[in-house]
């Protein structure tokens, strides 16, 4: 036997060894999670083999759908290297404030009507005023009201306790306030506003009985300690869900130039995210088309179990059937006030 095949074997017999400690209960150490992100590209199959045990043991064989409307565009005075709203940037990119309640809760109709079961309204800025988050709870009220299917998320930046207190009395189930990479890289990536200020939103979502939806952005130039590092700080954290976004170089960034993600990279941070994170909602939003292409499979066969469906902020998504067919030929179960429609619709598409 060459030593080629003795060194393949023994990432695999490494690797299922780790699958059997997380089936177990037992947690990865960051060694192993590093050993996740350098498996050999060429048996990512037997990756996803166990990646998906992890996912099927902890999360079953469901896909949940979630959507979002860029409430507020634009405005904002941060300097996150990665965002094209901020306007530091020239991009070219639509600038405008805070939507009509009507135009927003008409948005929440057509995500349920894509299959989502959580729609999530996003403003740009460091956080909002007190007369925006008044708003905001106008429609997150109506949107339960008129949309009863769907959770109202809100993803509005820093929040005072006051305006989570508000935001919680109106029905918001779920707030998403990422930490985008890791403590080391963060002063890289944003120098307006600190780690530890995105903690600290956090900290005031959980203490307000607020559903944290807490994830990351891949492909920023970070290193390979800092995607471990990254897994073990939203660990620390504990979000319901872990949205994992893939970097879509935006012109007029100062990320513009950065090359997007190989297939193979972006799925290993997504199956050493599920090794990390076993009994997490894993998302994976912004940047899946880009990088992924015609190897949307790759996402779920890697460990998700949750899939951000329409238009991100700024730019357009692939089209939602498209995203309900996958699901379907990996067999897992689509949220049920979609699945006759998706049955007959994807039966186009399979
Ligand atoms: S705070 Fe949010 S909207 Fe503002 S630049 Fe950063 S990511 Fe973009």
């Amino acid at each position: 036997m060459n030593p080629q095949t003795l060194v393949k074997d023994g990432y695999e017999q490494k690797l299922k060894e780790m699958t059997k400690k997380v089936l177990e209960g037992s947690e990865i150490t960051r060694e192993e999670a590093m050993f996740i992100l350098n498996f050999p590209s060429e048996k990512i199959e037997v990756l996803f083999e166990c990646a998906t045990m992890i996912r099927e043991k902890f999360r079953g064989n469901k896909i949940d759908f979630c959507a979002i409307v860029n409430a507020k565009s634009g405005l904002c005075p941060e300097d996150c290297k990665f965002c094209a709203q901020s306007t530091k940037w020239k991009t070219k990119i639509q600038r405008y404030p805070l939507l009509p309640v009507e135009v927003v809760v008409q948005k929440a109709r057509e995500a349920y009507e894509m299959g989502a079961t959580k729609f999530g309204i996003v403003t740009s800025g460091r956080g909002p005023t007190d007369k925006e988050v008044e708003i905001i709870c106008e429609m997150i009220i109506e949107i339960r009201k008129k949309v009863p299917g769907i959770e109202p998320d809100a993803t509005l930046g820093e929040l005072t306790e006051k305006q989570a207190q508000k935001l919680k009395d109106a029905g918001v189930s779920h707030s998403n306030h990422n930490i985008e990479t890791s403590p080391r890289y963060f002063p890289k990536i944003c120098q307006t506003h600190t780690y530890e200020d995105r903690l600290r939103t956090i900290k005031i979502l959980k203490e307000n009985g607020i559903g944290v939806c807490c994830g990351c952005i891949f492909g920023m130039g970070e290193t390979n300690e800092d995607r471990v590092d990254i897994a073990f700080e939203l660990k620390k954290i504990d979000p319901k869900i872990i949205p994992i976004n893939f970097l879509n170089p935006r012109p007029g960034t100062p990320l513009e130039s950065i090359p997007v993600m190989h297939p193979d990279e972006a799925a290993k941070c997504i199956s050493m995210m599920r090794f990390v994170n076993p009994s997490k909602q894993i998302k994976v939003a912004g940047g899946r088309e880009v990088v992924f292409g015609d190897k949307q499979d790759w996402v779920i066969k890697a460990g998700a179990d949750d899939l951000m469906v329409g238009n991100y902020l700024t730019t357009p998504g692939q089209d939602y059937k498209k995203d309900w067919a996958l699901a379907l030929s990996l067999n897992l179960e689509l949220p049920e006030h979609i699945r006759e429609k998706a049955q007959i619709v994807s039966g186009n598409l399979l």
